[in-house]
């Protein structure tokens, strides 16, 4: 892809995403909460629990982007306190979506990653705004976007002076409609001909089904991905977005315990992906 500049695979070695101490590009790197935060009891618990199954970071929308406008938008300001308290509490880095351009450089405050979600993942306002922001981004591929769009919008971001970007492959639409999305796990090998950057999956939006999040998970491992985003709520049925994806901690608990063995066994007996 001639037009990138700055993101294309022979411009320079694999970036590694620092944060807080976690390395994204190295290893699997598991990042899990709830969808929304809806309330300081929920978003707490379910840090606990995620932590406890061994999660690296915290996930938690305080800003949603519905697609009906009279479903739950979030807690903003408050949501983005009670992250803060689950960070103080557990340790984990925050990741946490922004949707206005207006607002990058306050959430920033409380954000250990920015995620820019696939109904903006175009919005070169707010791509230039996290360009600027001094954050990692987590940057979701369009629902409906190439892989040569979704590179072209990481572009935006680096050419800000950004170098933190991470790919985020979470579904892309299809005819099927089992799945909420079509997971292209391809993308994840493609990606890696194509940018040094690295690229976690979303099992949880691709599919949209329970019983598919675990063995997409280990298919995405297999894949090479860096790493897995997952919707876990302490309370799947009182979740107030996304309730019928959302794993129990229980179940989190069990993917986890498959995909970090496979991943060591994977790092140990195959030669690098590189
Ligand atoms: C999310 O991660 O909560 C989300 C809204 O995801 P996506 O943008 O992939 O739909
Ligand atoms: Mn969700």
């Amino acid at each position: 892809m001639k037009n990138l500049k700055l993101a294309s695979r022979d411009q320079k070695k694999r970036t590694i995403v620092n944060v807080s101490g976690v390395e994204v590009g190295r290893g699997l790197v598991v990042i899990a909460g709830p969808c929304s935060v809806e309330s300081e009891k929920q978003t707490i618990e379910t840090a606990h629990a995620v932590k406890a199954a061994g999660a690296d970071m915290m996930r938690g929308g305080a800003f949603k982007p519905r697609t009906s406008p009279y479903a739950f938008q979030g807690l903003g300001l408050e949501g983005l306190k009670i992250l803060e308290k689950a960070r103080e509490e557990t340790g984990l880095p925050i990741v946490t979506e922004v949707i206005d351009p207006r607002d990058v450089s306050w959430v920033a405050e409380f954000a250990d990653i920015l995620q820019i979600g696939t109904r903006n993942m175009q919005n070169y306002a707010l791509l230039k705004e996290v360009g600027k922001s001094g954050r990692p981004v987590l940057l979701k591929r369009g629902m409906y976007s190439t892989l040569s769009e979704w590179l072209n919008c990481a572009e935006y971001i680096l050419s800000e002076g950004n170098p933190d970007v991470i790919l985020c492959e979470r579904g892309i639409r299809t005819f099927e409609s089992y799945t909420r999305n079509t997971l292209d796990l391809s993308a994840v090998p493609a990606i890696k001909e194509l940018t040094h950057l690295p690229i976690i999956i979303d099992p949880t939006h691709s599919t949209g089904r329970l019983s598919l999040i675990g063995p997409m998970s280990i298919a995405s491992v297999a894949a090479g991905a860096d790493g897995l985003i997952i919707e876990v709520h302490n309370k799947p049925e009182e979740a107030l977005c996304d309730a019928a994806q959302a794993l129990t901690p229980e179940m989190f608990t069990g993917i986890m315990s498959q995909v970090r063995p496979l991943q060591s066994f994977l790092e140990n007996s195959m030669p690098a992906m590189s």
